[in-house]
This record gives structure tokens, C-alpha cells and sequence, in this order.
């Protein structure tokens, strides 16, 4: 995410990070760097001058130059303006209706049928909501079976009429369908075109005037740029809506978007869409996302991110496996699951601080557990329960069976081997001592 800014940050800021002595000349240098930076990562112009400009006067106004940590001082003062510049303290969705009515909005090939599913599953899982999602592309018949495979997805019930040719009338059904079953949250997919036009600008209107949403979100894909911004405009003019969604920002996205859009519409960004699959959503805080930009990494989302995998009947199970010596290679795979669920693995590398900057040209597989899962595939139930009965003949038969070498399969044995007895020696009072180091 935001790999070139956030080098291109990282160097401008470089000698204000203590690399240097800091003089009035190299922090307007340093400045015109972060400019560059910006404009080259496609902000706006105006947005790109005007952030150098704040930031110089809060520079100012602080007498950075006189005091003791002057460099820090400056990278605090570029962070909190990035901060506020997408958008101050995070927003989230408002649920006060009954039901509670989410429009989508935004063109289409933006993520809005992928994302109206991840929002629907992000709030089933907050256990005291029902969603209830509703296809109102009533031109692609496509565009509802994709939605209804979503649906099936997450175990999410979703309302469509083929016949009807009413957005309206279709959005219109849904709600009085949710009510009548409990659902108390619906989220409604519209129709987009692939650039603005006016008929769809009417369409969404209308829909929007019909129903009242709580909620009116405009998705959009932030690998657009300057695009995005643009579009983001002109269905705001119309629709005037509550918040921005910015999708596919796992990509090798430049971070325009991200950084211009809520200026440019005085709006929030609410949520992110990180990836292809359900899990990929995340709320937008827009300080964390400054710390990312910025390369200072984004600890407290992949806690959150662990914690939302973490279930804790499943983990005293666990821990009981581990003490009598009965942790599989099958609880191993429910663990690499886990893993995966928390999303892709750059995106996660990326949050710990420093990592991101560090790994950045290292190419990750997001499938880099494919080798292992399809050599634990490859072990009988016993094997997978008592490794040790893998003799060399064994071993053999496991690496043609899952396309892999002997080789890899002792690697993977070993290291097994090695975590049972870690995670044992965390569990015998080890893991309390750790725990004890890391506060201290
Ligand atoms: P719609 O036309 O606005 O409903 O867009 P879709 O939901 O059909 O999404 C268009 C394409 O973008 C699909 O191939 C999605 O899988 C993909 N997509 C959606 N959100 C994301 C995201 O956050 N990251 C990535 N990498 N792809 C996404």
C-alpha cells in the first residue's frame, strides 16, 4: 500500500530525521520534497501546495528550528497534517433506523457489489445485526448472481426480482421484505455505469429520494487517482452522501485518493477494501493510515485484525492440545487458516513498523502457505495427529502427492517440530515471563 509515497516521504523526511543538521534551507528542501511526493503519488495540485504550506507554518509557529528534537518535531507536525487532511478522527456508520438503510453508490467495476458483501459480513459478525442485502442492478442479470453468490458466501440472505425493471420499486421491496423478516440492517446495491452519465445519476437519485437511507456510501477504486476525486465530486453534487468507501488499496496504489478525496468533498473516508476476498475490509483510521504513509507501521490494526480471528473457546482447546503433547499438523492447518483470514500477507507485513520498508521489493505470494497446506493435504489422519510415524518411505510418498520435495517436507517436519516444543515451553510459565519482558 502506498509503497512510492511512503519511500519517497521516507527520503524527503530523511534529514529531519536526525541524519543531519537542520537549517531553515534544508527544511524548506525538505518540504518542497514532500510536495513532489505528494503530487507525484496524484494529489491534487492545490491540496499538495496548500499541506506544504500549513505545514510550514506550523513549523513556524513552533519555533521548530530552536527546539530540542527539531526533526521529530517536523515529522509529528507532516503527520498530524496528513492525519487531518484525510479526515481528523475516524467516522463510523450510522444504524439508528429501523431498519437501518445503507445505499451504494459509485460506478461500476468499483467494488460495490464486493464490498456490499464484505459490509454485510463485517456486520453480521458484530452479532447484533441481520443484514439484508438487495440487488438493484436491474441491467446486468449478472450483477445479481454475483450478488447472490456473495450472499451465499457469508451466509447472508439477499432480495432480487429478475422480472422487475424498477430500482425503485426493487429498493423499495427490500426494505418491506426486511422488516417483515427481522433483518435490521439493509444494504443496497445499485447499477453503475462505467463512467458518470446523467441516466444513472437520476436513477440513484431517485432511489436515494424513495428510500431516505441512514447511510449513503460512494465506493470507489482508489487505483484511479485524480479520477477518483473527480467522480467522487460529481455523485456528491447529486447524491450529497454520508462517506467515501476507497477499495482496492491493496494494489500498487499511488494514494491520491486517499489523500485528496475528503477535502475535495468534505466527507469521510469510512471504510478500505484491501482484497479480493469477504475478510478484506477495514475501518478507516485516518491517523493510522497516516502512520503507514509515513512508514511508522500500524500495530494496533493487526492486533485488532488477530483479535477478530480470535476465538477463545478454540484457542483453551489449544492450549490444552499443546500441554498433553497433542498438537497436530491439523491444528497446525486451523492456524494457518487463521493466518490468512487476517488478510493478505504484504498488507500485514506492512503494518509492523519498519517491516514495510524493509521487505518492500521482496515479491510475497499471498499463497505463500500453498506448499505447506498441500503437504499437511497429503498426510493420513494419523500421520497428521502423530508425525512421527512419517518414515523415509512416507516422506516420499508425501512430497509426490503434494507436488513438493523430500526435502521440503523434513523442512516443514522440523520446523513443526521446533514450534510444539516452543509453544510448549511458552505455555510451562515461558510465555508469562515473555510477556512480563515485553511490558518492561
Ligand atoms: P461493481 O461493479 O462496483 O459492483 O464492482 P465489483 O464488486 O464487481 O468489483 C469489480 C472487481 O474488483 C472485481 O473483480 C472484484 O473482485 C475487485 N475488487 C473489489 N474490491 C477489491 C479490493 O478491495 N481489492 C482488490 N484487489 N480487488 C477488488
Amino acid at each position: 500500500m502506498f509503497n512510492n509515497l511512503s519511500d519517497k516521504l521516507d527520503k524527503a523526511l530523511h534529514v529531519l530525521k536526525g541524519h543531519g543538521s537542520i537549517t531553515e534551507v534544508n527544511v524548506a528542501e525538505t518540504l518542497k520534497e514532500v510536495r513532489r511526493a505528494l503530487l507525484d503519488a496524484d494529489v491534487n495540485f492545490k491540496i499538495a501546495k496548500q499541506f506544504t504550506n500549513t505545514v510550514k507554518e506550523k513549523a513556524l509557529g513552533q519555533n521548530v528550528l530552536t527546539t530540542l528534537q527539531p526533526g521529530q518535531l517536523m515529522v509529528k507536525i507532516v503527520k498530524d497534517e496528513l492525519t487531518e487532511l484525510m479526515g481528523g478522527d475516524a467516522e463510523g456508520l450510522n444504524l439508528s433506523g429501523a431498519p437501518s438503510v445503507i445505499l451504494m453508490s459509485g460506478l461500476q467495476g468499483s467494488g460495490k457489489t464486493t464490498f456490499s458483501g464484505k459490509l454485510a459480513n463485517y456486520l453480521k459478525n458484530k452479532k447484533t445485526k441481520k443484514p439484508l442485502l438487495v440487488a438493484c442492478d436491474v441491467y446486468r442479470p449478472a450483477a445479481i448472481d454475483q450478488l447472490h453468490v456473495v450472499g451465499e458466501q457469508i451466509g447472508v440472505e439477499v432480495f432480487s426480482d429478475r422480472g422487475n425493471t424498477d430500482p425503485v420499486a426493487i429498493s423499495q421491496a427490500g426494505i418491506a421484505h426486511a422488516k417483515a423478516n427481522g433483518h435490521n440492517v439493509v444494504i443496497i446495491d445499485t447499477a453503475g455505469r462505467l463512467a458518470v452519465d446523467e441516466a444513472m445519476m437520476t436513477e440513484i437519485s431517485n432511489i436515494h429520494k424513495a428510500i431516505q437511507p441512514q447511510e449513503t456510501l460512494f465506493v470507489v477504486d482508489s487505483m484511479t487517482g485524480q479520477d477518483a476525486v473527480n467522480t467522487a465530486k460529481a455523485f456528491n453534487d447529486v447524491l450529497n452522501f454520508d462517506g467515501v468507501i476507497l477499495t482496492k488499496l491493496d494494489g500498487d496504489t499511488r494514494g491520491g485518493a486517499a489523500i485528496s478525496i475528503k477535502s475535495v468533498v468534505n466527507k469521510p473516508i469510512k471504510f478500505i477494501g484491501t482484497g479480493e476476498k469477504m475478510e478484506a475490509i477495514d475501518v478507516f483510521y485516518p491517523s493510522r493510515m497516516a502512520d503507514r504513509i509515513l512508514g511508522m507501521g500500524d500495530v494496533v490494526s493487526l492486533v485488532e485484525r488477530a483479535q477478530e480471528q480470535f476465538d477463545e473457546q478454540e484457542a483453551r482447546k489449544l492450549q490444552k492440545k499443546i500441554a498433553k503433547n497433542q498438537f497436530g499438523f491439523d491444528d497446525f492447518l486451523k492456524q494457518i487458516q487463521q493466518i490468512k483470514k487476517m488478510g493478505n500477507m504484504k498488507d500485514l507485513i506492512g503494518m509492523i513498523p519498519g517491516a514495510g520498508k524493509m521487505m518492500k521489493d521482496v515479491d510475497i505470494d499471498d499463497d505463500a502457505f500453498k506448499g505447506i497446506e498441500a503437504i499437511i493435504h497429503s498426510m493420513t489422519p494419523d500421520e497428521r495427529s502423530n508425525p512421527s510415524l512419517m518414515n523415509a518411505s512416507r516422506k516420499k510418498r508425501i512430497a509426490k502427492g503434494s507436488g513438493t520435495s523430500v526435502q521440503e517436507v523434513n523442512q516443514l517436519l522440523k520446523q513443526f517440530t521446533q514450534m510444539s516444543k516452543m509453544m510448549k515451553m511458552m505455555q510451562g510459565g515461558g510465555g508469562k515471563r515473555m510477556m512480563q519482558m515485553m511490558k518492561n
